[in-house]
């Protein structure tokens, strides 16, 4: 995921398209399968400001029933890179050298954790897990006693 921006550089002005697939490692998120970006990159001030979006498919645990699965996942890329020649290396802030290279994994890999839904569901009306025999509901009733048709309504509509 390196954009090779070196003609913004001679130019001073304008704007670089790149577009990427890649199979790619990023640590606090499973991926399922390559990751796909199309970003522009512009000279903004001193740095560069690279704009896109990037799309994947990850490994969820649904909140509900703890199952696994896959979902599409899409998010928007927006950060600010500057020169290392400024800044420094300052973890804090994305750099870049004079060769003009954007290395954009570590902003891919910040921008789908943002993009991560906060209470993911395998279905929508996904049943959930039995309180008291622990049962995947999907799966078919359980023999329990608790009254599921009082309480799960309400916990779908809150989650809406
Ligand atoms: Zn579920
Ligand atoms: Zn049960």
């Amino acid at each position: 995921m390196i954009i090779d921006a070196s003609s913004l550089k001679r130019r001073n002005t304008g704007t670089v398209s790149a577009s990427f697939k890649t199979k790619a490692d990023l640590s606090g998120i499973s991926l399922d399968g390559e990751v796909e970006g199309q970003v522009e990159c512009s000279i903004a001030g001193q740095g560069l400001l690279v704009r896109g979006a990037v799309q994947s498919s990850v490994r969820l645990e649904c909140c509900r029933c703890l199952e696994e699965f896959t979902s599409p996942l899409e998010a928007a890329v927006v950060e600010e890179f500057l020169p290392a020649a400024l800044v420094g290396t300052d973890p804090e802030r994305f750099t870049f050298g004079d060769d003009y290279l954007i290395d954009l994994t570590e902003v891919v890999r910040q921008s789908l954790i943002l993009g991560l839904p906060m209470r993911p569901l395998c279905t929508q009306d996904c049943k959930g897990l039995c309180q008291v025999c622990g049962r995947n509901l999907n799966e078919g009733a359980c023999n329990c006693s608790v009254p599921t048709a009082e309480s799960m309504p309400e916990t779908a509509n809150m989650e809406r």
